[in-house]
């Protein structure tokens, strides 16, 4: 993208150690870096250490990928919500308001898509994790945010017949590796819901396998991914409309 838009600048990897996690925001100010992502495990304690969050989402949210480095004040955002809004739109023409999701996951995916959800006004979010204290973690964040949002933490999924699903995202790794099992059978829904999965591996998941044999709507993380860098692009350039570009690099 920056060769597309004649920008001298580079994209490169840097992995570090969690304890240097302030040393490297401070090279980013003192080395004149326009800008970084970060990802797992970084996200969350990078609220710590960027001088200003503008948007009051992303605040609320606690979780950024994204910095922008502006004459040495460095500002952070979370581009995968609003990445995974424009999927969910364009990818399977869904919107969320007044509908039920249920997210598969506690992590920081599902941090990103649970907030999305809800500030698309999503009238019910339900959240299963293998591990339901996360759950219920995830959960009571949420409501502090969206109190009009009815959202529950579901330690087991054996009542989820009675519910009317219209959502189904898988925000965990399972699916990652080729033959990871599916996080669901989607058999014990009783609609036909639209399957969201996070994971962008070429192969096909489990998950997405068995939405397809049931002829449901379905799309993998992809677009997500595509539109997250995007986001983060514009907010580095300055340019707009830069996310079919950004896509068709990543398909
Ligand atoms: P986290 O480590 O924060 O969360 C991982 C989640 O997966 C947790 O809910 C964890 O459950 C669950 N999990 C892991 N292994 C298993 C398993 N064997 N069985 C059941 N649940 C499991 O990671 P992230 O949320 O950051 O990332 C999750 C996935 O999303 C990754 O594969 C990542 O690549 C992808 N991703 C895709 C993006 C996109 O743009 N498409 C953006 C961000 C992430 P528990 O809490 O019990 O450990």
């Amino acid at each position: 993208m920056f060769k597309k838009f004649g920008l001298n600048a580079v994209y490169l990897a840097f992995e570090i150690e969690k304890s240097s996690l302030g040393l490297a925001f401070e090279a980013v100010r003192s080395l004149n870096m326009q800008g970084v992502n970060l990802t797992i495990p970084f996200k969350e304690e990078a609220v710590n250490f960027v001088d200003e969050i503008p948007e009051d989402l992303d605040r609320a949210l606690g979780a950024l990928n994204t910095i922008a480095n502006r004459d040495g004040v460095l500002y952070g955002y979370n581009t995968d919500m609003r990445g995974f809004l424009f999927s969910l739109k364009e990818e399977l023409s869904f919107n969320p308001e007044g509908k039920t999701a249920l997210i598969l996951g506690a992590g920081g995916a599902a941090r990103a898509m649970a907030f999305g959800l809800a500030h698309a006004r999503a009238e019910r979010i339900l959240i299963h994790n293998r591990t339901p204290e996360r759950a219920a973690g995830l959960v009571d964040h949420l409501d502090k945010h969206f109190p009009e949002t009815d959202i529950k933490g579901l330690d087991y999924l054996d009542g989820i017949k009675s519910e009317n699903i219209h959502l189904v995202v898988n925000s965990t790794s399972l699916g990652l590796k080729e033959n990871d099992e599916s996080p669901i059978d989607l058999k014990i829904l009783s609609g036909r819901p639209d399957v969201y999965d996070v994971i962008y591996s070429a192969h096909e998941t489990a998950l997405l396998k068995q939405a397809g044999q049931m002829g449901l709507k379905k799309v993998n993380g992809l677009g997500m991914l595509a539109n997250q860098a995007a986001l983060a692009f514009e907010i580095w350039t300055g340019k707009s409309g830069v996310r079919e570009q950004m896509k068709a690099l990543f398909s």
